[in-house]
């Protein structure tokens, strides 16, 4: 495997290729980033996979500062899997450049774009410079972040001509939702999100039966979760897969969560 960090030596390395396979991330390494990876493997792409923690995403500094970075145990698993390339920009490098700056309409501004303000402007902003610099032609990212997923459909696929590859969420045992942020959370608090999404993937399936009904009882679901294992939801909805509008049962639709244990803010979707 190559480590590349900077602009340049990418470009030349990489220039003559031309099925990439890109997978962007911010490190920490997990059964989900590597679900990616092979997906990417699967289409005999040679993959690039970039980790870089992208500070212009974060709302508040002590997020950042405190996001799980291992970058020699990242090293040792993508080796292992036999990725051709590792991206490892530095913040000056990708920012040194001019580059578009988005900004989301107002129905844009739901689920995590109300309650994280300015996080998905600093999304499609390092994404739009990502693909700038590696110009691949198909894109590798999870389900799990499926506003993220679809905000970067939405901005910035048809501007690259790229595709974005959609991969299911990986889950442990088919519960919590594997994410670099579960490093930060106790055994205890990975307990109650296992149980967190137990009870959630059980309403999804209730929707289905009782549709609208059960939709309206979400309030009272919402209450209930909070007070049993003392967690603070910021949203908990049923939203259509195609356009993030409010579900009316009709089409196809999930449930999307975003909570904070431990002073962590986990987000998933049904
Ligand atoms: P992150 O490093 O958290 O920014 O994630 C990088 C990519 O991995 C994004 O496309 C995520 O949606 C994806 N990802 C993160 N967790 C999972 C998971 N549990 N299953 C599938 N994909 C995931």
């Amino acid at each position: 495997m190559k480590i590349i960090t900077s602009i340049f030596d990418l470009n030349k390395e990489i220039k003559d290729y031309k099925n990439i396979g890109f997978v962007p991330t911010m490190g920490g390494i997990h059964a989900g980033h590597i679900s990616l990876i092979k997906a990417s493997q699967n289409k005999k792409s040679k993959t690039i996979v970039s980790i870089f923690v992208n500070p212009t995403q974060f709302n508040k500094g002590d997020d950042f500062k405190k996001y799980p970075r291992n970058i020699q145990k990242d090293i040792a698993i993508l080796k292992k899997l036999n990725v051709e390339y590792l991206f490892t920009p530095n913040t000056e490098d990708i920012y040194k450049f001019k580059a578009k700056k988005f900004n989301l309409k107002r129905k844009d501004k739901i689920l995590c774009a109300k309650f994280r303000v300015g996080h998905f402007e600093g999304v499609l902003n390092v994404m739009n410079r990502l693909m700038t610099i590696i110009k691949s032609k198909d894109l590798y990212m999870g389900e799990k972040d499926y506003q993220q997923l679809y905000l970067i459909k939405k901005f910035l696929s048809k501007k690259f001509k790229a595709r974005i590859n959609s991969c299911p969420t990986i889950r442990i045992n088919n519960k919590i939702a594997l994410s670099t942020r579960n490093k930060l959370l106790k055994k205890r608090s990975i307990n109650k999100a296992s149980e967190i999404a137990l009870f959630l993937k059980k309403i999804k399936y209730k929707s289905k039966l009782q549709g609208s009904k059960l939709a309206f009882n979400l309030p009272d679901y919402k209450k209930e979760l909070e007070k049993k294992y003392n967690i603070k939801i910021d949203y908990l909805e049923f939203r259509d897969e195609k356009n993030l509008k409010l579900s009316n049962f009709k089409n196809k639709y999930r449930l999307f969560v975003a909570y904070n244990i431990d002073s962590v803010r986990l987000i998933d979707n049904y």
